[in-house]
């Protein structure tokens, strides 16, 4: 890994701080509608909103190099966003470079970059959030139109939002077991989901805000109701809703320089520590102070060091895939765990050694050590009188490295204190009795219930 910046980079990180000079002096007020309204467009003149949509469709055009500067140099100073709206930023307009016609192209990517309207994502459904290619949101072809019947729920701004990017099934099993439109059983629930490019004004589409506690709405519930689509605004092929998904997400993944703003938001912390006064000094001279901002700060050049990997694998052309995602999370996880043990090491060698002569070496169990510890805590708090655990990490790979050679298990559980609670409620009993576990053994778990 090469940390060193060329020329040329430089001379354009210099070029992102004079803009900065000039244009967020210290003390403006950057949430005033006029500063932001006058930013937007100073930003979308030097093509830096879409720095890294190809030229062709009005993007920068931009190396990533460039990108991270950019973000970094705009984390580092607390910048506005660069444009306004912020899913069509993030991946419809992604998903429309990779996948759109020329004509879609045409049509939505000045408006997205110029933050014309809002975008809302239809992902989601009641019965489908995590296992999000079970959706069922039903679409048959009608000639030249779709028609989609069906619930999305928790979909941000939908109350404000012109134009949804939705998931629909056009093959496959929908919840009577029936094939859509009568097509074939496809091999598995990620084929046969189709993506859909939706105006919400449409006639069928209800939107129903749900209320948080605190009495706002930022999602809603978005009803289907006999809802026709003309074929045209279908982005890619029928049936390949998923790999459009899937890409278009990744764009999200791969990203260093929000690490910026967290070592900026670090910073703020140690200022505070410094000027607040605990026990009769300042608070930055308590060690338990010190010891969770040291914490933070491993955990911030985890992450910063992580996502230099990421890029680099970006600077060679090869597939980020989901590794930037979930498995560097995992990562992640086991160098905070390996930093944490460095750290004792130095600041309390004696404690250090005590826990390193109970444990293995790395601070880990041993996956079969995981195992009885997993099942012996599920009898001892749950009360389950059958519980088997089956470590699945070679399903998964890459995670045996990431969390100190294993950490996906397989939960079969049954107990008596599952009488009457939903999957999800039973889960998190188990969630809750593993939780001195969670944190550094367990990476994942597949949990599944009975009676
Ligand atoms: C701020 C925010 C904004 C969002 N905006 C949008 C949006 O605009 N559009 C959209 O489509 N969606 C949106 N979502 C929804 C989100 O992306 C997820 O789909 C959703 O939160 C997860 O689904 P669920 O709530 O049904 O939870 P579930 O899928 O029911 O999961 C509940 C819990 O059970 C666990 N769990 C689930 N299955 C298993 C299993 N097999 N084994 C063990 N544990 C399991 C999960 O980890 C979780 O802790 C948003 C969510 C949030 C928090």
């Amino acid at each position: 890994m090469d940390f060193h910046f060329t020329p040329e980079e430089e001379a354009f990180r210099s070029e992102v701080r004079a803009f900065l000079d000039e244009n967020l002096p210290a003390g403006a007020n950057a949430n005033a509608p006029a500063f932001l309204a006058e930013w937007t467009q100073k930003v979308r003149a030097k093509r830096w909103v879409g720095f890294s949509w190809p030229k062709e469709v009005g993007g920068g055009g931009a190396s990533i190099m460039q990108q991270v500067i950019l973000k970094e140099e705009m984390a580092k100073r607390k910048a506005p966003p660069l444009g306004t709206c912020f899913m069509g930023l993030a991946w419809v307009g992604p998903a429309i470079i990779q996948y759109g016609t020329p004509a879609q192209k045409q049509r939505f990517i000045p408006d997205i970059l110029d933050g014309k309207y809002q975008w809302c994502t239809g992902y989601s459904e009641p019965a489908s959030g995590s296992d999000l290619a079970s959706l069922q949101c039903k679409c048959v072809r009608e000639g030249d139109e779709y028609v989609v019947n069906g619930q999305k729920i928790w979909t941000s701004i939908a109350m404000w939002s012109k134009w949804i990017i939705l998931l629909v099934r056009t093959g496959g099993l929908d919840s009577e077991g029936q094939a859509p439109g009568g097509a074939m059983r496809p091999a598995s629930k990620h084929e046969g989901i189709t993506c859909l490019l939706v105006p919400m004004d449409t006639k069928g589409i209800t939107v129903r805000p749900i209320k948080n506690m605190s009495g706002g709405s930022m999602f809603a519930e978005v009803f289907f109701d006999a809802v026709r689509v003309p074929v045209e605004n279908r982005l890619g092929e029928e049936g390949q809703g998923w790999q459009v998904t899937v890409s278009a997400l990744a764009h999200e993944r791969s990203s260093i320089a929000e690490v910026e703003g967290l070592r900026r938001k670090l910073e703020e912390l140690k200022e505070l520590a410094r000027k607040s006064r605990k026990n009769g000094r300042a608070a930055l001279e308590d060690d338990g102070i010190r010891r969770r901002i040291a914490r933070f700060e491993a955990k911030i050049e985890g992450m910063r060091f992580n996502g230099m990997r990421a890029l680099t694998k970006q600077l060679r052309g090869e597939p980020l895939g989901t590794r930037s995602g979930w498995r560097s999370l995992a990562a992640l996880r086991a160098l905070v765990a390996r930093s944490r043990n460095r750290r004792r090491h130095t600041e309390h060698p004696e404690e250090h050694h005590r826990r390193a002569r109970a444990r293995p070496p790395e601070g880990l169990m041993s996956t079969e050590d995981r195992v009885q510890r997993i099942e012996s805590l599920l009898r001892e708090k749950l009360g389950a009188t059958d519980v088997q655990v089956v470590d699945e990490s070679h399903k998964h790979r890459g995670h045996a490295g990431a969390a100190g050679g294993g950490g996906h298990f397989r939960v079969t559980i049954a107990s008596p204190r599952f009488a009457g609670l939903s999957l999800v409620q039973a889960q998190r009993l188990v969630y809750e009795a593993l939780g001195e576990m969670m944190t550094h053994e367990i990476h994942a778990l597949t949990i599944t219930t009975r009676g």
